[in-house]
């Protein structure tokens, strides 16, 4: 398990560091902003939607490396998802990350599985969390920012 723990460190570390499709998005057609006061973490998450399939997503904010890295790992997740599927992958990371079983073991999360340690830090829950509510907001087109209080 420690190994594993290590990995999943290291593959957080990794995406804090050099965030994947950070900065504006060019030719978005959704976009939403959300915040986390409890941990002063903001996101604006840019997102360009045709026929119901996520073209392309990026971000932009500035938070604390739970958020930075679970932003930058969903973008690189949402591409090519169709609403449905990101419907699907939401409640897996949702569950991931809130509930005590973890995951449904048959929803494929990839690369977010390493966002199930964050369950052992219950104060970064929200900061891993944030990216995901704010994704929600976009989709529903939602013009107020999100907040995790
Ligand atoms: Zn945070």
């Amino acid at each position: 398990m420690a190994d594993l723990r290590d990995l999943y460190q290291e593959v957080i570390l990794d995406h804090t560091r050099r965030p994947r499709n950070f900065g504006r998005l060019a030719g978005a057609n959704r976009c939403a902003e959300g915040f986390n006061p409890l941990c002063g973490d903001n996101v604006t998450l840019y997102l360009k939607l045709v026929d119901s399939v996520i073209e392309d997503a990026r971000f932009e904010g500035n938070g604390c490396a739970i958020s930075t890295a679970s932003a930058s790992l969903m973008t690189e997740a949402l591409k090519g998802k169709t609403l449905d599927e990101v419907q699907v992958l939401f409640g897996a990371v949702h569950a991931l990350l809130t509930s005590a079983d973890g995951a449904d073991p048959a929803a494929s999360l990839g690369k977010l599985e390493v966002l199930s340690g964050v369950r052992e830090f219950p104060v970064r829950v929200k900061c891993a969390t944030l990216p995901w509510h704010t994704l929600q907001a976009a989709l529903r087109d939602e013009a107020r920012p999100v907040s995790t209080e």
